[in-house]
């Protein structure tokens, strides 16, 4: 069962298994065991482990130029920035290190608006079983009561709000004076793998509109290609005031960018923000190297097919099976509900299936493929769940 080492600080639940090497959706462990990786690092690894050309993009850039601060031009990170801005409908990017940073500039903007308006007590809508990150601004935005425990009191300046639910924020509307931005995820992820419906985020995009409230969607985890677009507000016709980006943008090197438009694009001035590492030509390079091939490889459409496959594979195996309660999911974002807790198939499905998949919320199983798996890999996912589950 997990293990524990006394020279790290245990906030991680680890499995009793390291691995040593990857390719593609394979992993290797330490005796040459091979797993199939139904996880991605938690939606990071999105082209795959090992890939040749995230590779040769480091190995490249490491020989050349690996940091020469803010201070000065940075040809990467604009280049990142305009291929992001063209595939996003986004104007202008800042770049950090993280999704927790990412959401941290997210509610910076937030802020400013404000106070740009002369409101001197603004408030962010969030949403229930939200999950934003683990600095003090992020998980005071998180609705998850493990999060904040022991770390009380929170930063102030958020209103919680069921998720899904457009009365609700009508009546928040309504009765609260002070609100200048909503941030919500277009799947919630950590929450249970659960998407928001279109007819809310077209609501949303109408209050904040009408309100001048910024539209502000965490796709740290849906974006880059998970849910069978590039990102998850693209299923919807809306389009956000600001976005926040991390995960897959790196395939697993640190690498997060909060990107807006319009009055949102116009908000930092020099001074107002800044990050030592973020952006820097190795973070950024890598980042166009993984463009190139979800764009060369038709990656969010794969995807969008694969999802479907996995989906319906899952649903042909495990519906009526006892304890399973609903299979939904976008893309290759997956989540079959159990009616009870479920943590310990996490270790069994490594042991006995070899296979990598999450558990959410106690009693969720997620699955996060990465997007370049074979349709076989696909197959094989659906067989080894369905063994487990039966
Ligand atoms: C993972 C995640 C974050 C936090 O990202 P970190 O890189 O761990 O800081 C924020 N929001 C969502 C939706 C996430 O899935």
């Amino acid at each position: 069962m997990p293990t524990a080492s006394s020279f790290l600080m245990p906030v991680y639940t680890r499995q009793p298994i390291s691995f040593v090497r990857g390719l593609g959706a394979t992993l290797w462990d330490e005796d040459g065991i091979e797993y199939l990786d139904a996880i991605a690092g938690v939606a990071v690894t999105n082209i795959g482990h090992a890939h040749p050309e995230v590779a040769n993009a480091i190995a490249e850039q490491a020989g050349l130029l690996l940091h020469t601060s803010n201070m000065f031009g940075i040809p990467w990170q604009e280049r990142l920035s305009k291929q992001l801005c063209a595939l996003s409908g986004m104007q202008r990017g800042f770049f950090c290190n993280s999704g927790a940073e990412a959401n941290e500039t997210a509610l910076k903007l937030a802020r400013l608006h404000a106070n740009k308006q002369g409101i001197s007590q603004p408030q962010v809508l969030v949403m229930e079983n939200s999950f934003h990150g683990r600095t003090f601004a992020t998980l005071a935005a998180t609705g998850n009561p493990a999060v904040h425990r022991g770390f009380e009191p929170l930063m102030p300046g958020f209103v919680r709000l069921p998720y899904n639910d457009t009365e609700a924020v009508r009546r928040a509307a309504d009765c609260m004076p002070n609100i200048v931005a909503v941030l919500v995820e277009p799947v919630q992820g950590e929450g249970g793998v659960r998407p928001a419906s279109a007819a809310y985020l077209q609501a949303l995009r109408s209050l904040c509109d009408e309100r001048n409230w910024l539209l502000m969607l965490d796709e740290v985890q849906t974006g880059m290609g998970r849910t069978g677009a590039w990102f998850g507000f693209q299923h919807t016709g809306v389009v956000p005031d600001v976005i926040t980006l991390a995960k897959g943008l790196g395939n697993g090197f640190p690498l997060g960018a909060c990107l807006a438009r319009d009055q949102a694009a116009a908000l930092l001035a020099p001074g107002s923000h800044g990050s030592t590492f973020g952006g820097n030509p190795l973070a950024c390079r890598v980042g166009c190297a993984v463009i190139e091939v979800m764009e060369r490889e038709h990656l969010p459409e794969r995807a969008a097919r694969l999802g479907e496959r996995l989906l319906h594979g899952l649903r042909a195996n495990l519906d009526g099976v006892p304890g399973v309660i609903d299979i939904r999911g976008l893309g290759l974002m997956v989540g079959i509900e159990l009616d009870g807790p479920c943590d310990d198939l996490v270790h069994k499905a490594l042991v006995q299936e070899r296979l990598l998949i999450s558990v959410t919320r106690g009693r969720t199983i997620r699955l996060l493929p990465p997007l370049i798996c074979s349709e076989a890999q696909i197959d094989e996912i659906t067989r080894r769940l369905t063994r487990l589950l039966r």
